[in-house]
């Protein structure tokens, strides 16, 4: 686990290059449409200006054009992965516009990056991303050729989801000759419901920030969702009650916070180290591990290699258990709270 870090690190060192040399071919949107389709109003304002300079009226009508496009635009917001962009439409509604770059089945640490995501970046009036190195492999590049001033960090228009939060497994031999200057913990926080509600609520203020007009809006969207996690929480904690204190396999280190709020351990990996694919003496490690504490489940992600996780599961008479870190990436899972449902679900029945 003291390896998380490094292997974040790592991974951005070789990754990074792929995507800084590709050709930027990329266009400019334009707002002339949205203006144009309020002309309907354009028209009935022209009657009413009656003997006005046509030079002053189509200024004036300009202006109004401007004024009508900025009043009813929605927000734009581009979240790096899913379980930013679920908590930004719970909070943002229809006040904002969400894209999302990683797709839920996308391995997060290597998020395949597409000319498109420059595009959405230089016209966001607000980014998510972590703030944690787990996006450091791909999104570093692409916020470099947006060149967007409104997202630079510190800027209202930027979240990054970490801020306040503190992180697990936080290495404590950093140094500098290992380029670890950025190693900050485990990145993969947000399976915490509790950590997922400090989110929404950053997320909530910097869209009150941006668009003060709806803070009203954002900030009961965020009471809301606060008060369904609250309830839920009695829920999941409660279907997990009778599991307190077991171990669990993981492919990777995912679930260091899930086991946290959720009384489990989650401390044997299927890899070796992060990011390493499992060898077959380290599998033969967890086998023998499994078998002396009984271990039931083994939790694989949509990107893993379901297959070795099947083996060991064979070898120990456990069960694989299907988890994704992302809303969409396991049925019925489009929003953040039926995804800790479906997790909390799969891993009870699992350890039955
Ligand atoms: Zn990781």
């Amino acid at each position: 686990m003291k390896n998380s870090n490094a292997f974040h690190l790592h991974v951005a060192a070789a990754v990074a290059n792929r995507f800084g040399r590709r050709p930027s071919r990329l266009s400019r949107r334009t707002r002339f449409q949205r203006a144009q389709a309020h002309s309907g109003q354009a028209r009935s304002l022209r009657t009413r200006t009656g003997k006005m300079p046509i030079s002053r009226l189509l200024a004036s009508l300009l202006f109004v054009f401007a004024a009508l496009a900025s009043a009813q635009a929605k927000l734009k917001v581009v979240a790096t992965l899913p379980d930013f962009a679920s908590l930004a439409r719970e909070i943002g509604g229809d006040k904002i516009d969400v894209t999302v770059m990683a797709k839920p089945t996308e391995d997060p640490h290597f998020v395949d990056a597409r000319p498109s995501f420059v595009v959405s970046m230089r016209s966001a009036d607000v980014l998510i991303d972590g703030g944690a190195e787990l996006e450091l492999g791909w999104l570093p590049p692409l916020l470099q050729n947006a060149r967007n001033p409104k997202i630079e960090i510190g800027k209202p228009g930027r979240v990054q989801a970490s801020q306040g939060i503190r992180l697990m497994n936080v290495p404590t031999n950093v140094t500098r000759a290992a380029g670890d200057v950025h190693a900050l913990g485990n990145p993969h926080f947000m399976s915490d419901p509790i950590i997922a509600k400090a989110v929404a609520q950053h997320i909530a203020q910097a869209l009150s920030a941006v668009d003060p007009a709806n803070a009203a809006f954002y900030e009961a969207n965020y009471k809301r969702f606060e008060a369904t996690i609250n309830a839920k929480l009695q829920e999941w904690g409660a279907a997990l009650l009778p599991f307190k204190g077991q171990n669990v396999v993981a492919y990777h280190d995912s679930w260091p916070y899930f086991a946290h709020r959720f009384g489990l351990n989650i401390d044997i990996f299927l890899e070796p180290k992060p990011g390493i694919p499992p060898s077959p003496s380290h599998l033969a490690e967890v086998i023998a591990q499994m078998k002396a504490q009984k271990i039931k489940a083994i939790i694989v992600e949509p990107f893993h290699d379901r297959k070795i996780a099947e083996k060991v599961a064979n070898a120990t008479g456990a069960k694989v258990v299907d988890f994704s870190q992302f809303p969409g990436g396991l049925p019925g899972t489009d929003n953040y709270v039926k995804l800790i449902d479906t997790l909390v679900s799969r891993l009870a029945a699992a350890l039955k």
